[in-house]
Formats: C-alpha cells, structure tokens, sequence
C-alpha cells in the first residue's frame, strides 16, 4: 500500500484532469504546485517518489534548507510575501517567484536579476480582496504596478497570483485576476488552492497550489 500523501497526490492529480476536461481546456494545461510548507519530510518523500517535480513553499531559508540538498531536476516556487532583505537569497533560489507585489520589491529584484546574471519566473500577487492583513497590490493599483514593473524596472512577468478571502465565493476574484491578466497580455494565471482549485480551473488558472489535500492538515503554530 503507497503512503497516504502518495494516494492524495494521485487523486488531486484525477480531479484537476476532470476539471480540465469540464472547463474544455486541453490535458495538461494546469501544473500541479504542491505546497510542501511546513510538512514533516515522511509526507513530502511519497510525493517526490511519485514523481511530482513542482513545490511550493513560503518562506525563503526554510525552502532552502528543506529542497537545497536535493534540488536537480525540481522547479520550487516562492508563493509567501518576500522581504527585500532575502532577495539575494531567493533569486539565486527560486525558479519563480509568485509573490511580487511592490514597487520597492520590483527594484530590488531588478538589481539583483542584473547582478546574477539569473533571472526566476515572476508573478505579481494581485489581493483581490483588498484584505489589509494579506499581501499583494491592491486591484486598483494592478495596472499602474504591472507597466512599472515592464517599463521602469524591465522585468518580464510571466502570471498573476491571487488569494480570495476565506470565507468568500472565490469564483468572482479568480475572474477578476484573469480580467486583469487579460488587459495585460499576461499568460499565467495562479490560483486555486485546496479547497478551491477546481473553481479556479474552471476560471483559467494555469496552476493550481494545493497543499493539506496532499500533505494532510499543516502544525498551525507553523503556518501562516
Ligand atoms: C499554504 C498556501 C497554499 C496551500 O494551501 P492549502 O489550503 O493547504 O492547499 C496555497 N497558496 C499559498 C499562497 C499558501 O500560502
């Protein structure tokens, strides 16, 4: 009997297949992120056997002591808020980074792609709720922020990323992170989460970050 992260990962694996196919989008058009924060390692071990390559994970020094033993052939991507002081460190880390979300952080990225000489895959985080506690670039602000970062700070944003407010019908602010991505010719579009990736597929999210569905509950003390 495989372990039960394994068999989790398997059935998200089947229900995004499904969602794919009711949304009329082809198979394979969405990636699995599977957010491995926090998790004890019995849990992210099946997974990583199992041949999942795409984790997600939100703070910069835990990820990397976590994946930076064992990094060939994974993409890791930065889905936590990233605090300027650790932009040296997460560059030379992260394959992409979902969690850009200000001006100051747009150029202290921008400096530092130019210094290394690496650039990861940017996203800009967009709190389509407008929550004060949670981060991102207010709705309102999107478009002013996205030609900053392509004009002033010539960074090239691949997707948008946005975290509905609990509680609420996410269906609305997935639309409204697409709207936005639309107007902008922005391809990639992150959302959906555990409770939530199905709606978001049907949405257009390009990938989906799913966690306790595949890991199991998280230690709440540890998480944010
Ligand atoms: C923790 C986290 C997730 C995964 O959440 P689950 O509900 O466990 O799937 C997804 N996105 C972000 C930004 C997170 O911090």
């Amino acid at each position: 009997m495989s372990p039960a992260s394994s068999r989790s990962l398997a059935a998200i694996q089947a229900r995004i297949a499904a969602a794919e196919t009711r949304a009329g989008r082809p198979a394979g058009s969405v990636t699995l992120v599977a957010v491995s924060k926090t998790q004890p390692w019995e849990h992210i071990a099946p997974v990583l056997e199992a041949g999942q390559k795409v984790f997600g994970e939100n703070r910069v020094q835990e990820a990397m002591e976590r994946w930076g033993p064992r990094r060939t052939g994974l993409e890791l991507r930065l889905i936590g808020p990233l605090q300027t002081n650790k932009v040296r460190e997460a560059v030379g880390f992260f394959d992409v980074i979902e969690t850009v979300d200000r001006e100051k952080l747009a150029r202290v990225l921008a400096d530092e792609i130019q210094r290394a000489g690496r650039a990861p895959r940017l996203y800009v985080q967009v709190n389509t709720g407008e929550e004060p506690q949670k981060a991102g670039i207010a709705p309102g602000q999107a478009d002013a922020f996205l030609a900053a970062c392509r004009t002033t700070y010539d960074l090239a944003v691949e997707g948008l990323m946005c975290i509905p407010p609990v509680g609420e019908d996410p269906a609305p602010h997935f639309a409204a992170l697409r709207a936005i991505a639309e107007r902008h010719g922005v391809e990639k579009l992150s959302m959906g989460m555990s409770d939530d990736f199905e709606i978001a597929i049907a949405e257009g999210a390009t990938s989906v970050r799913v966690g306790s569905a595949i890991f199991g509950a998280r230690d709440h003390a540890l998480n944010v």
